[in-house]
């Protein structure tokens, strides 16, 4: 097999192994880590139609993982993709109001996250023992919501890391931070920050930055590494269920072999989206990549006109996993269609610099395998609601704003090509706010009163994850402001 290596989108620094780059999340220039080439599907839909969850993540998993052996990726695949998922399908395909939604929060926090974080701490013991790290890696994560809790319900208890989670105190829902600050596990720390997502993952990128403070890590046996969607231990395994997804359609004749579809996806920091045109580039019939924004619409605007300017209010919505402004994993489309680390870099020097960047004219051309849209509140609550009284599906925040963006998309451009949405969160999660698009009555309802009110509409149970936070003690207390962050991480450590 073709060995992968991978290298920084910043610089012409010496490509590693993947192991390595999993170690260590970011590369040192502040770049993020690509393979040097995307390897090519090595079996045909047709054949991957015929295999399990599990089989298809180690046929698309070795191929970016090469200095993994067999045993190693299978045993870590095997101990992700387990009973922690209430489907032994992992991630079912449910049709609705004409579109696949790909239903990727059957995992053990109810989020998309699970597809990759249960997996990401196995990779990284794995690479650790591989490259003869004895140092205690100490996750450090900024998360706006979700990410938090999936990473810490993955790192909890495995032996050799501990996971630090910075959340925006205020900026996540009520039942995200129920689940974070419930979180068990000695090697947990959970700390809520006065400021937003964006100051949150700023402060985690600084602290990974400090040369001095590494060093008295590695004095006192730590090193840092990252579970924020940077890291490729996480974005090749979200390549996984799109291979998966178009497989499932062949299996059950939704669609002909070779036949392209559509891929609509609720977007924040471009990982999951990046995945899927990953997967594209990798071989898999895929047409259009539509990228759904929420009011934060950066994206959509840069798509609309090359500028990607993030001066502009940082707006709340009921969708706060999208609720960001530096889409991180753009870096790495940025830099295919820049053609090289140098414009790369300098682009990215001008986002942190002024907050803003424009590309050329060419580069924008090399992006019309993407199409943006974004939807508003009013919109996305609509969908909910129309979703719910046509099909008796429902869905949650997240979304319905990829459905939303879906129904404009068709609108606007008539295309029939058939399309899987990827459904990013268990309504659950987001029970209130899908409830009241529902019902304007359910607003000021009490928070498990609209959970048992959601199951009944739904029919759909409700998950152990919002049975378990039911009654959990809270046992996370920390908060701090943005200039606290690395204070807070020494204290804990002891540093
Ligand atoms: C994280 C998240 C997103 C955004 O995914 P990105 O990979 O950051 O673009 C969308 N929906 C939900 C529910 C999420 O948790």
């Amino acid at each position: 097999m073709q060995e992968i290596l991978y290298r920084s989108t910043r610089s012409q620094a010496a490509p590693i192994r993947a192991s390595e780059a999993i170690l260590k999340g970011l590369s040192e220039d502040g770049g993020l880590f690509v393979p040097t080439q995307i390897p090519k599907l090595d079996k045909s839909p047709a054949e991957l139609a015929g295999m399990n969850y599990r089989q298809v993540a180690y046929e698309i998993m070795k191929l970016y993982l090469t200095d993994f052996t067999e045993e190693e990726l299978k045993s870590c695949i095997d101990k992700a993709y387990d009973d922690k998922f209430d489907t032994g399908l992992i991630a079912p395909l449910k049709k609705a109001g004409g579109a696949w939604y790909l239903e990727l929060f059957h995992g053990a926090t109810i989020a998309f996250k699970d597809m990759a974080l249960s997996i990401l701490p196995h990779l990284m013991i794995t690479s650790a023992k591989k490259n003869n790290v004895k140092n205690e890696i100490v996750i450090l994560t900024a998360t706006s919501g979700d990410t938090g809790k999936a990473a810490l319900a993955g790192f909890a208890q495995v032996e050799g890391t501990r996971i630090i989670v910075f959340y925006p105190k205020g900026g996540v829902s009520a039942v995200q931070e129920r689940q974070m600050v419930t979180q068990k596990g000695s090697n947990t720390h959970v700390i809520g920050i006065h400021g937003n997502f964006d100051d949150a993952q700023t402060g985690v990128k600084n602290i990974f930055g400090d040369r001095k403070l590494a060093k008295q890590m590695d004095e006192k046996g730590f090193q840092f590494s990252s579970a924020n969607s940077i890291n490729i231990g996480r974005l090749v395994p979200q390549i996984v269920y799109y291979v998966y997804a178009y497989a499932s359609l062949l299996a059950d004749g939704s669609i002909k072999d070779g036949e392209k579809i559509n891929v609509c996806v609720p977007t924040g920091n471009f990982g999951n989206i990046l995945a899927a045109y990953y997967a594209k580039l990798m071989g898999l019939p895929i047409d259009r990549l539509i990228c759904a924004s929420n009011q934060n619409k950066v994206l959509y605007d840069f798509f609309d006109t090359g500028i990607y300017d993030r001066n502009r209010d940082f707006i709340l919505t009921s969708s706060p996993s999208m609720d960001i402004l530096i889409s991180s994993n753009l870096e790495r489309l940025i830099f295919k269609v820049a053609r090289g680390e140098q414009k790369c870099a300098a682009l990215m020097q001008a986002l942190s610099k002024d907050g803003k960047y424009e590309i050329t004219d060419e580069m924008k051309k090399d992006l019309s395998d993407f199409w943006g849209g974004t939807a508003d509140e009013a919109a996305c609550f609509a969908r909910i609601r129309d979703l719910y009284e046509k099909e008796g599906y429902i869905i949650d925040t997240h979304t319905a704003v990829a459905s939303a963006v879906y129904d404009d998309y068709v609108r606007r451009t008539h295309d029939e090509t058939k399309t899987v949405i990827a459904s990013t969160a268990s309504p659950y999660k987001f029970s209130r706010s899908v409830m009241t698009a529902i019902d304007e009555k359910y607003a000021d309802g009490e928070d498990f009163a609209l959970i048992e009110e959601l199951s009944r509409l739904s029919g759909v149970a409700i998950p152990p994850a919002i049975e378990e936070i039911r009654t959990a003690p809270v046992v996370h207390k920390t908060e701090c402001d943005t200039d606290g962050m690395k204070q807070a991480v020494c204290n804990w450590l002891g540093i």
